[in-house]
């Protein structure tokens, strides 16, 4: 368009020829001292915006920075443009919210598998033979017999939503700290980082390679290898083994993001009347949200079109506590993402005393 100006027209996601793929490439050279601009478009259609949310852009893939579409998507669904500051150094990542990649993903596992507390479990092979993570957390030294600990369950099923994955290494990393050793004791955490791995590198907000929508893949009858999507049915598969142990989940959480703070929608289970009512572990969320990152806590209700989502589902399937918690589009950093999924955990720590009764 002119100098340092582009246009972008956006592809597609396969099976979804009206859903945007991500706004996501790598300048390999020669950025330094340039102030970009780009025009964006997607002439596919409205099904869902490519600038719904803020983008970020990096020197090192590691630490990210921020930067807002001009028109945003209330405004503008189909066409706006950003600019970016002019750049410090030659090579420049861009990505959408705050970006972890899949490798990225990885190269935790790696780290934290080295603490006597983490337990990777490799549940199965993406479409694209990637590792389908499961990380069990739990204190390898604590006096509680294992079924006696709370569980939790935590998971990410849309890959482009990527502050909702920091939210989780928040509370991953909180749990391996000396803050979260007495939890740790009493508990066993299961997390799910990225349900969809293949994804991310291709710039699928919500899908699989199949083209399923990961968050309209649950089967709330049972899991069936036929019946669902590939990774749906492993993840599925894996949650009913653990329903079926002496360890069975009596929290279960989706990870998503929407607009403004995070937004966590309960639907309660058996364990929580004589805990206070989910409305006490609002409360003590509350109590820890000092830089006020977390809308309090509300209700969820199950719908028959929602049946397929995984709060829903895993709802009508086990009875257990499940939350829908969405929001957090408005952090942008990884350190605030991070705090957000602190201060959940340290309201799930406080709310769940004590062992199983
Ligand atoms: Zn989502």
């Amino acid at each position: 368009m002119g100098e340092n100006h582009f246009k972008v027209s956006l592809g597609a996601a396969p099976g979804h020829p009206d859903w945007p793929n991500l706004l996501q490439f790598t300048i390999l050279r020669n950025a330094k001292g340039n102030a970009l601009q780009l025009d964006v478009v997607f002439t596919g259609g409205t099904g869902y915006s490519f600038n719904e949310y803020f983008q970020s852009y990096s020197y090192d893939g590691v630490n990210w920075r921020p930067v807002d579409w001009k028109l945003g998507h209330r405004m503008s669904k189909q066409e706006d443009s950003i600019t970016f500051p002019v750049f410090e150094k030659n090579r420049v990542y861009v990505g959408r919210q705050v970006p972890l990649s899949f490798e990225h993903i990885e190269s935790f596992i790696k780290k934290w598998r080295k603490t006597p507390h983490v337990t990777v479990h490799v549940i199965g092979k993406s479409l694209e033979r990637r590792n389908l993570y499961r990380i069990e957390i739990t204190d390898a030294n604590s006096p509680h017999p294992r079924d006696e600990r709370w569980v939790h369950w935590f998971a990410n099923q849309h890959p482009g939503e990527h502050n909702s994955q920091w939210r989780m290494v928040g509370m991953i990393e909180w749990l391996l700290s000396d803050e979260g050793a007495d939890c740790r004791r009493r508990f066993i955490c299961h997390f799910n980082p990225m349900m969809s791995p293949d994804a991310p590198s291709h710039g699928w907000y919500r899908i699989n390679a199949q083209g399923v929508d990961m968050n309209r893949a649950y089967r709330a009858e049972g899991s069936d290898k036929d019946a669902q999507a590939h990774e749906a049915y492993l993840y599925q598969r894996d949650l009913e083994s653990l329903f079926a142990s002496t360890e069975p989940p009596t929290s279960l959480w989706c990870m998503h993001t929407w607009s403004g703070n995070v937004d966590p929608r309960i639907l309660p289970g058996p364990e929580m009347a004589p805990l206070g009512g989910w409305e006490t572990l609002r409360d003590l969320i509350n109590r820890h949200n000092h830089a006020d990152l977390v809308r309090p806590m509300a209700k969820w209700v199950v719908k028959p079109e929602t049946r397929t989502y995984w709060t829903d589902g895993m709802h009508v399937q086990f009875g257990a506590t499940s939350v829908l918690c969405e929001g957090g589009a408005i952090i942008k950093t990884k350190e605030a993402n991070k705090e957000s999924g602190v201060v959940l955990m340290k309201g799930l720590a406080e709310y769940y005393r004590g062992t199983r009764p």
